[in-house]
């Protein structure tokens, strides 16, 4: 359920509705909104009628939620989550690009990368240090030394920076040097991770599981959110399906649905959806042209060196040749997308 409250409630208002959820057993989540401030309530409502807070001062209404996911849901929130990250604006306006390489493999690669994707239009950059393989055998990253190394090139490139965490342990130390925490795809229903990265107050990049539905997708950012984060970005990265041509298959509807269903940005990473280099440029195309609100590319100097993921991984050329691309896209299909691409009704 959600409490919608009066353009004029005051702080006093605000306070006493908050004393009576609590009161009723339940958590408040005030989401303040351009046009008005809703509390959304968070436990077991069974039995809870709307008209328990209809009648309190400075509530307008109160609507049951109908989706498992409250915090995350349109239903909430109107308006799309704008998340503030150094200059860029995720869920704004423009879609924000987030490149690097796979893995942070040296101070050189993760630099020489900095500074060209950086060049090329990119705004945040990305770098794993915590490597979940699918072989325990494989390169299993920097650890805190990457941390290190990506902070000091993102600095040195004037871009914040983007990053896996892995255990639940990790995350204080990762918060300390990264902006965004990412949560990795094998990890989607990891929830006591999913817990800790909602006790702090970073953004979170939350992939989509391998074989999550939408639903469950929507309930894993839920779990960030009841801890308190709001911030909470979307990232579709392709799903298993029966086809095994490409490494996973994108899910472009999905990207269209969340924008519906959800006020969250969504943003798209066509490297791991794909699984090939040359098919990162389309399937980039085609999420900005469903409404990803940004994109996570694979870029590495020397993609036939690289440690992991080389296979996907576009050179600073490409990817810039892909900035070219996507940038016109976004330009011509999505003038408006916060009034036009989620709006049920539009169509
Ligand atoms: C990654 O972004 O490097 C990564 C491991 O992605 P995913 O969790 O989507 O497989
Ligand atoms: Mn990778």
């Amino acid at each position: 359920m959600i409490i919608v409250l009066q353009k004029e409630a005051t702080e006093k208002h605000l306070q006493d509705i908050i004393d009576r959820i609590r009161r009723c057993g339940l958590e408040p989540h005030v989401i303040v909104g351009v046009a008005r401030t809703v509390i959304g309530l968070v436990g077991d409502k069974q039995g809870l009628e709307p008209q328990v807070f209809e009648g309190l001062p400075g509530v307008e209404k109160a609507v049951p939620i109908m989706a498992p996911y409250k915090l995350a849901s349109r239903d909430a929130k109107a308006e799309d989550t704008m998340i503030e990250v150094g200059s860029a604006v995720i869920g704004g306006s423009e879609p924000v690009y987030m490149a690097g390489p796979c893995a942070v493999e040296s101070w050189e690669q993760i630099l020489d990368t900095a500074h060209a994707v950086k060049e090329a239009g990119a705004s945040i950059l990305r770098g794993g240090a915590f490597k979940p393989r699918t072989s325990p055998y494989s390169f299993q990253g920097l650890g805190e030394k990457g941390l290190q190394y990506l902070v000091e090139a993102g600095r040195a490139a004037g871009m914040p920076t983007v990053s896996e965490v892995v255990n639940p342990s990790d995350v204080e130390l990762v918060s300390q040097y990264v902006d965004i925490l990412q949560v990795g795809a094998r990890n989607m229903q990891n929830f006591a991770l999913l817990r800790q990265v909602g006790q702090t107050r970073k953004p979170v990049l939350l992939k989509r599981g391998l074989s999550a539905t939408v639903e469950e997708w929507l309930m894993a950012a839920e779990y960030v959110m009841a801890e308190g984060n709001y911030q909470v970005i979307l990232c579709e990265r392709g799903i298993r399906t029966f086809e095994t041509a490409t490494r996973n298959t994108l899910d472009v509807g999905a990207i269209a649905l969340v924008r519906q269903l959800s006020h969250l940005p969504v943003v798209a990473d066509p490297s791991h959806a794909t699984g090939r280099s040359d098919l990162v440029v389309p399937a980039g195309c085609a999420a900005v042209a469903a409404g990803a609100q940004g994109l996570l590319v694979e870029v590495h100097p020397n993609p036939q060196r690289a440690l992991s993921d080389g296979s996907q991984s576009l050179t600073p050329e490409q990817f810039k040749q892909m900035m070219g691309a996507v940038t016109q896209i976004a330009k011509s299909v999505n003038p408006e997308p916060a009034r036009y691409w989620w709006n049920r009704n539009a169509v």
